[in-house]
Formats: structure tokens, C-alpha cells, sequence
């Protein structure tokens, strides 16, 4: 069982080894896939860190929202909290004038059941009774000028006209009591015994309580923190400006959504100052303020765009190289190829004539032998021999020898068409002929033209007298049979071809099998 495993793994190794081989020898053979597999992975790369470098930008931003909500439910909690303490000290103070007070009692007695400790609290600008005129009848300082009249305000005239208005926040304020102090009014209504309108008690809180508030919030540069109320007047804002306090923004794009929903987080552009922010918000539950929280998208995204810069600027230069290194790669691997192809080509032909040679016509012999064999379609060898050559040789000399070669070599080539066949120099001034698929009469026929073309040709020393340059051509043909030689088709070409010399040169000796009888053709 084992040893069946090792076999397994040793077999899938190699069957690696030989796919990798595989891939590697395809890519040497097509340099321009190095160059373009090069180009696509590192485009592909850098498309994976250009997503990576999205989602972050949508992770902050996402991590920007999150921290706001955090934000604004901590803000409203706090205001949620404190507006019912207060709340608390109200109805404490509106149940003492209802029920306990008696206006006989001494003025402190009368205020410390009327004031608790929470009415102590800081931010709170003063706590008041107002009766039904609008005038200040008890103040928790003691101090108070008794000229003063509340009936204009906002928060007098709503409990006067409805009796179930309930806790009340007026707009800010500026105080009339105390040097100006912009303040907001939280009250309820006193209510006499016979139902009717009796005054207010009331809370004025310094507007600095909503300032403070927002100052412990850190925000960027561009980011902003209010508190409104949901008529859109501004109570407090980081940054902090003074002509802010009690500017109402109810007509602004952005306020519109806040108004509309319990909370909720955004994006817009800042009608103002063309900032985009996030604005996420919530209504402060029992009272009428909205607190939101607005960083600008490009505070948010700060660190996300320093990292994204490194990392695009170090993706697109490695990509780059990347690249540039493959098509320098791809373009080596094509030289390379080049001059192998170039290499093999000068490997497989003849210098002098520029056929092929004996080494190329031993391969085509082989394949052609095997074709022949599977498809039992004849195969045609010629084999051409110059006649009298070393008497040409030593009439005109080795120079023109070589030029006689190189003309006959030409002649050969030009009646032997069809790209299957295969025309090689075999040796000094010997050529073989190979012809796939030609039987005895084609291979006759091609013989005899060339014969004849070599022949026709004599102006190679035509104007000297000299005699015309001629071969004798030697034919063989088969079907191979199986076990047969390829070699025993040349030995039979060969041997033809000494019989032709024998009949007298200049001439062509079919291939025995199918005619025996020796072709006479004599000079024309
Ligand atoms: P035949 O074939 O008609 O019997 O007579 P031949 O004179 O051609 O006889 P053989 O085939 O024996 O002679 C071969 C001669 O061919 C020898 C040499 O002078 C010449 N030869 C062989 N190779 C070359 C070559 O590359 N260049 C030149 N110039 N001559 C060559
Ligand atoms: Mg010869
Ligand atoms: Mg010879």
C-alpha cells in the first residue's frame, strides 16, 4: 500500500516535470507569450491592488460613519440625560407653586422648596418662577430686577395658549437678567387651582453646556459637530463661532434630510463652504434637538489616500518593471529562437548547392518510409549521378566544377514541385530524389525531365565547344512492406542509376519492379 503511494507520487512528479517541461518549451517556441503572460499578471496584479486600495477607501469610510454614530449616540445620551434632570428640578419647582407654596413664607424659606440641588448644577444660567404678567416673582440667586417682563418670550406665550404643552425648550436667547448670556429656557407651565394660566417655572441653561459639549469631540480640519433644534435653529458647533448660535439653517439641502428622519448618515456638499461631509445624525429622544456629527469625506480619508499613494506608486513601478523584464525576456527568447531556426537551417542544407542534405534526406526517408507504409501508397526514390564529372572537373577546373554542381543542384530543384518531395545533395555530385505517393511511371516521368532540363542547359559551356553537362538517373519505387528496408529503395535506385551508366549515361533506368527493361533515351 505504501509502495503503491510512492509509485503514485514518483508517477504525478513526473507527469509535472514533463507538463512543466511542456509549458516552458511551448513559451521558448512563442516568445511573445513570455512578453504578454508577463504584460497580464502584472496587470492583473495591479487590478487586485487597485480593488484592495477600493475597499479600503470603503472600509474608512464605513470606520468614519461607525465612529460618528458612536458619536451622536453619546452626544444624545448626554443631552437626553441632562434635559430630564432638569426636567426633574422643573416639575419639582411647578408642584411647589402649585401645591406647597405659601406666599406668606419667608423669600428664602419660599425658594429653597421651590430650588433643589439640581437647579445648582453648572450651565445652569438661573432658575425663575414667572407669573401670569410675565414678571419674575422668585429667582434661586434671590437677586433680581423686578422690572423685567418674560411675557414676549417664546416659552411664556406657548404655555399661555396650550396648557398641555408640557417640558418646553425655547430658541436661544439672550438674557435679560443676567449681562446678555446667550441661554436656552427649558419650563413647563404652573397651572392655578381653577385651571388657568398661572405662569412659568423656568430653567434658563447657558448655551455654553451645548459648546462644552462639542468641544470634547476631536473632529479634523475640515470636519464639523453641531447640536440643532429640529426647526433648524443652531444651538452650539465645532468649529465655534459666535454668529452661529441661533442662525437657523431649516432652508439648507443638508438640515432637509435631517429633519425628515429619526437619524441617519449622508453625504453632501456643504451649500456654505463647498466642503462634501459625512453627516450622520440623531434626534435626541424627548426633546426637540438633533445632534450630528459631519467629518469631512477628506478628513476621513487621509490615511486611507497616504497609504493608497505608496502603495499605486510602488504597484504601478514594479508592475512597469515587471513588464519591461518580460518583453526584455520575450524578446531574447525570439533572438535565441531566431538564431536557432537559423542554426538548423544552415544544420539541414548543403552550403554549396543549398539543397538538403544527406542528414535531412535520412530523416524524410524514415517518415516518408512509415507514411508510405500506414497509407500502402508507393514511394519513389531518384538517384542522379553527373556523367564524366572529374573529366569536367579537370577540362574547366574545380571552380567551374562547383558552378556546374550549383546549376544541375538548381535544375533539380525547379522540375521537383510538390512540397513533399524532398531533393537532396547525397554527396559529391550524387543528388537523391525522394517522392512520396509517385509510382513507378510519375517517378519515371520526373526523371526524365530533369534529364532532359540538365541536358537543355547547356549554356554552361555551350559557347566553348565543350560538351554539354548530363545525368544519368537511377529509379526505384515501392509500396513498403512491413519488415522492408528504407535503405533497400536507395540501394535500388543506386544500383539503377550504375545500370544507366552502364547503358551508356545521359539517361534514365526506371525502377525495376515496374519495368526492367532499361528507358533508351539518347541525346536529343
Ligand atoms: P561517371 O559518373 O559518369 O561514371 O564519371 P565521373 O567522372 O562523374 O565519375 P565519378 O562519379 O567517380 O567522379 C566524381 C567526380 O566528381 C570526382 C570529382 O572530380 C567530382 N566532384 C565530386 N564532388 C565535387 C565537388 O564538390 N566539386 C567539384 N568541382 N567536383 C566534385
Ligand atoms: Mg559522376
Ligand atoms: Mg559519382
Amino acid at each position: 500500500m505504501v509502495h503503491g503511494a510512492h509509485w503514485q507520487r514518483r508517477r504525478w512528479r513526473r507527469i509535472f516535470r514533463q507538463e512543466v517541461a511542456g509549458v516552458a518549451r511551448y513559451i521558448g517556441n512563442h516568445p511573445v507569450l513570455a512578453g504578454l503572460a508577463g504584460t497580464l499578471v502584472a496587470v492583473a496584479m495591479a487590478g487586485l491592488t487597485l480593488l484592495t486600495l477600493l475597499n479600503g477607501r470603503t472600509d474608512a469610510l464605513d470606520h468614519a460613519r461607525e465612529t460618528s454614530q458612536n458619536l451622536v449616540a453619546i452626544m444624545s445620551s448626554d443631552l437626553e440625560r441632562n434635559v430630564e434632570i432638569y426636567d426633574l428640578s422643573l416639575q419639582a419647582m411647578v408642584d411647589g407653586v402649585e401645591h406647597h407654596l405659601n406666599a406668606g413664607l419667608p423669600l428664602d424659606v419660599q425658594r429653597a422648596v421651590l430650588f433643589d440641588r439640581a437647579t445648582t448644577a453648572a450651565y445652569l444660567g438661573g432658575a425663575y418662577i414667572v407669573d401670569a404678567n410675565g414678571a419674575v416673582i422668585l429667582s434661586q440667586q434671590g437677586e433680581f430686577n423686578p422690572d423685567v417682563r418674560f411675557a414676549d418670550r417664546d416659552y411664556f406665550l406657548v404655555h399661555q395658549r396650550h396648557a398641555a404643552a408640557g417640558l418646553y425648550m425655547s430658541h436661544p436667547f439672550r438674557s435679560r437678567l443676567r449681562d446678555g448670556k446667550f441661554s436656552i429656557g427649558l419650563t413647563r407651565r404652573i397651572t392655578n387651582a381653577d385651571g388657568s394660566f398661572g405662569g412659568v417655572a423656568l430653567l434658563a441653561i447657558r448655551i455654553d453646556y451645548f459648546q462644552r459639549l462639542l468641544d470634547r469631540i476631536t473632529v479634523g480640519k475640515s470636519s464639523s459637530v453641531f447640536v440643532a433644534m429640529t426647526d433648524g435653529t443652531v444651538i452650539a458647533r465645532k468649529p465655534h463661532s459666535a454668529s452661529d448660535i441661533g442662525m437657523n439653517i431649516s432652508r439648507s439641502p443638508i438640515f432637509v434630510e435631517m429633519a425628515a428622519h429619526s437619524d441617519g448618515s449622508y453625504v453632501a456638499t456643504s451649500p456654505v463652504d463647498g466642503v462634501v461631509r459625512m453627516y450622520t445624525y440623531a434626534h435626541v429622544p424627548g426633546t426637540p434637538l438633533i445632534a450630528a456629527v459631519a467629518p469631512a469625506i477628506d478628513d476621513a480619508l487621509e490615511p486611507w489616500r497616504q497609504r493608497a499613494v505608496l502603495n499605486g506608486v510602488l504597484t504601478l513601478t514594479f508592475g512597469a518593471v515587471f513588464i519591461v523584464v518580460s518583453w526584455l525576456l520575450a524578446f531574447a527568447l525570439r533572438d535565441r529562437q531566431r538564431a536557432q531556426a537559423a542554426l538548423m537551417r544552415l544544420a539541414a542544407t548543403d552550403a554549396l548547392t543549398g539543397l538538403s542534405n544527406r542528414r535531412v534526406l535520412d530523416r524524410r526517408l524514415d517518415e516518408e518510409w512509415r507514411r508510405a507504409r500506414r497509407s500502402g501508397k508507393p514511394l519513389s526514390a531518384l538517384f542522379i549521378d553527373i556523367d564524366h564529372f572529374k573529366h569536367f572537373n579537370d577540362t574547366y577546373g574545380h571552380a567551374s566544377g562547383d558552378e556546374a554542381l550549383s546549376a544541375v543542384a538548381e535544375c533539380i530543384s525547379t522540375m521537383v514541385r510538390r512540397t513533399v518531395d524532398v531533393v537532396a545533395r547525397y554527396g559529391g555530385e550524387e543528388f537523391a530524389v525522394l517522392l512520396p505517393e509517385t509510382n513507378a511511371e510519375g517517378a519515371f516521368a520526373v526523371a526524365e525531365k530533369i534529364r532532359r532540363a540538365v541536358q537543355a542547359q547547356d549554356i554552361l559551356h555551350g559557347g566553348d565547344g565543350g560538351v554539354a553537362v548530363t545525368v544519368s538517373v537511377g529509379c526505384a519505387t515501392c509500396v513498403p512492406a512491413q519488415g522492408a528496408n528504407a535503405l533497400d529503395l536507395l540501394a535500388d535506385a543506386d544500383r539503377q542509376l550504375y545500370a544507366a551508366k552502364a547503358a551508356g549515361r545521359n539517361r534514365v533506368a526506371p525502377a525495376q519492379t515496374a519495368d526492367r527493361s532499361m528507358a533508351q533515351n539518347s541525346p536529343s
